[in-house]
């Protein structure tokens, strides 16, 4: 029997990783699923043809938090490509919120600008009523937008497109493993100052890939998660050195190091001495800070860590960057 695939295969491609924007393609069987999209649309684009990757082939967009860092391309790359994007109901939620933000004004300002746009309408249409609700408001200020910019037509504007507009919504909730198309999800919640954020163990074809950046810290549930995975993409934030003695304010450094912040080199190399398992072929270090890191102290940071454990000389550690996508990652 021939297989429906000439080449069966999992594949995983870092596009870019880093406090300046997040994305990374996984595949697996006939799937591809994008995971952040922390680019914009065209740099998405641009980086996925880099790599090999179509863009037109992605099946869905899966978000772990809504910093972003994580979400700076989503709407216009799910429109643009009419694929479903995956959250959890409160990341959705808040990502609509910090999509629409609303104008902060007093009531007494609210209600001059009732009284205006009410006016105005009297004056356009002789007769109609003056009085109006306070649901109206909203409705007159599109629709004066709409007929200052339109053609002498009759016809009905449409309304201001809604930024937040998506072909489609799916909640997944954490904790609860779900199914896109041949692979198989296992959203698990992270340490770190977001709604409700998450990390991912995607399985196809009995391979395992977890995701795992932006945590302050790694709790056993994390840990639990990580075990037995073939490819592990960690955070290795930044160098604590250079944080301290870095550009952030006080404040920002605090956030940075709090719990619900970023894992520092020394954490990652903590934990892959003594909590790792040595199970994976590949480790990826990523989301590294441009301003308080470097790639080479993060690497060998981890390295040090690995030539530890004797038996882990086998593995294979790479640094994702941000400006740079990674070379595909195929595993059989
Ligand atoms: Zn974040
Ligand atoms: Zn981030």
């Amino acid at each position: 029997m021939h297989s429906l695939y000439p080449q069966v295969m999992v594949r995983f491609t870092v596009l870019a990783s880093g406090s300046k924007g997040n994305c990374t393609v996984v595949s697996g069987g006939n799937t591809r699923i994008l995971v952040d999209a922390g680019l914009s649309c065209r740099e998405l684009f641009r980086r996925m043809e880099q790599a090999g990757e179509d863009p037109r082939t992605l099946n869905a967009i899966l978000v772990t938090h809504e910093h972003q860092d994580h979400v700076n391309g989503l709407a216009v790359t799910a429109r643009k490509l009419g694929i479903p994007v995956y959250f959890t109901e409160a990341t959705h939620r808040e990502w609509m919120r910090w999509m629409t933000p609303r104008r902060r004004m007093t009531y007494a300002e609210w209600l001059e600008q009732c009284r205006q746009q009410a006016a105005e309408r009297q004056a356009e249409a002789p007769g109609a009523n003056p009085e109006f609700e306070d649901s109206e408001c909203e409705a007159t200020a599109v629709s004066i937008v709409a007929e200052a910019a339109a053609e002498p037509s009759e016809e009905a504007k449409p309304p201001k497109p809604d930024p937040t507009w998506l072909p489609a919504v799916e909640y997944f909730q954490s904790g609860r493993p779900f199914q896109v198309g041949d692979i198989a999800v296992s959203p698990f919640t992270i340490p770190h100052d977001a709604t409700d954020p998450v990390g991912f163990v995607f399985q196809a074809e009995g391979v395992r890939l977890a995701l795992a950046t932006d945590l302050g810290y790694i709790p056993p549930n994390v840990k639990a998660q990580l075990k037995g995975v073939d490819l592990l993409l960690l955070e290795s934030n930044h160098d604590l050195d250079m944080l301290r003695d870095g550009p952030y304010p006080w404040q920002v450094k605090q956030r940075v190091l709090s719990r619900v912040g970023h894992l520092s080199n020394d954490a990652t190399a903590g934990y892959l001495e003594s909590g790792y398992d040595g199970q994976a072929t590949w480790i990826i270090l990523g989301h590294l800070s441009e301003s308080n890191n470097l790639p080479e102290l993060a690497r060998l940071a981890a390295e040090r860590a690995l030539n530890g454990r004797a038996s882990l000389l086998g593995n294979r550690l790479l640094v994702a960057q941000q400006h740079e996508p990674l070379a595909p990652i195929q595993l059989a």
